[in-house]
């Protein structure tokens, strides 16, 4: 039995908006599962709903098997870290963290036994005796996790906790949260609207856009079989390269280049005059010429080298990709190139629906 289900949960707001709809997903006990899309699609809405701070319009949610919907926040043994830390400014780091706890009355023994454990966890023994302001942001982001994850409960959940610090801490806050997640083996859902964070840190990742779920997956799973165009172009830094076209002759153009579709897919004759989207990514391309790929010529417009790659902007025709080389290749500006893309990383999605055309 998962430890979590959603089955159809939808969230109308008093206004009538209907900001989440029909969302379905079981999680596991020890998951890690994300959250992500772009500001709006209703991922702070559903944890919001998950934690118990927002009334579940329609839908069921279950807890082990068991009906969550009425349960107020705290019988449902869930703590969560938001995007502001709100760290008592007065207190201590010691107080702060162990705040949920003095409130329960536990004993004092146990207490600093616990706050110590986790401080050690989360690197902030030297630190206990301080108050928040006297942190830097990572710090504090740390003892709001630490206040959070005291109480034993069974779900943590994280809405964008790392978006308050600068871009190095993040990526240092990112491990230490993977680490925390190890140690702990505690049940996370975390809610980012960013990518890396998402493949970096996720067991699942939930996609969404204007509240409804796009596709659940391993990161793997995003990555090499997104499911439709707004999931290819979503994961992917940069995103895969969409070159939207009508079928002529089961072929498209790409500049001056004729793709012949039968290659990578035998039932082209079907979406004969129909649009269809071809999708490359950038690293999914070689430079020169290979077997079993499309070969592409094409104008270099512009190179940003980025250490061990570079991107390289092309166009053909009216036609515009980004490609990712190895530095060490990098063309000249204004050159002419020919690069191939292996049929194998090519992805095709039908023009009007934007789902994936299954190609075997
Ligand atoms: P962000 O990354 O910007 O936080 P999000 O994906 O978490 O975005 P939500 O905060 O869940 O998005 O909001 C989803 C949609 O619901 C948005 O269009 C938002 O304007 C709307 N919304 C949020 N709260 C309310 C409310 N109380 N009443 C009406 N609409 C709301």
């Amino acid at each position: 039995m998962a430890y979590l289900t959603l089955k159809n949960i939808n969230k109308i707001y008093p206004n009538g908006f209907h900001a989440v709809h029909n969302f379905n997903l079981e999680i596991e006990k020890g998951e890690f599962v994300v959250f992500v899309g772009p500001s709006g699609c209703g991922k702070s809405t559903t944890l919001r709903m998950i934690a118990g701070l927002e009334d579940i319009s329609n839908g069921e949610f279950l807890i082990n098997g068991k009906r969550a919907n009425e349960m107020g926040p705290r019988e449902r043994e869930i703590a969560m870290v938001f995007q502001s830390y709100a760290l008592y400014p007065q207190m201590t780091v010691f107080d702060n963290i162990a705040f949920g706890l003095t409130l329960q009355g536990v004993d004092e023994d146990i207490i600093e036994e616990r706050v110590k454990n986790i401080a050690g966890i989360l690197g902030l023994t030297d630190y206990l005796d301080r108050l928040p302001r006297a942190l830097s942001g990572g710090q504090r982001q740390r003892v709001a996790i630490g206040r959070a994850i005291i109480r034993k409960v069974g779900v943590f959940l994280m809405d964008e906790p790392l978006s308050n610090l600068d871009a190095k801490q993040r990526v240092t806050m990112r491990y230490e949260i993977a680490q925390i997640h190890q140690n702990t083996g505690a049940t996370t859902i975390y809610v980012t609207h960013d990518q890396t964070e998402a493949m970096t840190l996720a067991d699942r990742i939930v996609v969404m856009k204007d509240g409804y779920v796009q596709q659940v997956g391993t990161p793997y799973q995003l990555y090499f079989e997104p499911q439709n165009v707004f999931v290819a172009g979503f994961i992917g830094e940069p995103p895969m390269n969409f070159l939207r076209g009508t079928v002529k002759n089961g072929a498209l153009r790409f500049g001056d280049n004729l793709i012949d579709l039968k290659k990578k897919l035998p039932s082209v004759d079907k979406y004969e005059d129909k649009e269809i989207v071809f999708g490359f990514r950038p690293e999914g391309i070689q430079l020169g010429r290979c077997e079993n790929a499309y070969e592409i010529t094409a104008n270099v417009e512009l190179t940003e080298m980025l250490g061990d790659n570079t991107n390289v902007y092309i166009t053909a025709g009216s036609d515009h990709a980004i490609l990712k080389v190895d530095s060490h290749d990098t063309p000249e500006t204004d050159a002419v190139i020919t690069f191939s893309i292996p049929f194998e990383s090519v992805y095709l999605f039908d023009g009007e629906t934007e789902t994936v055309i299954n190609c075997k």
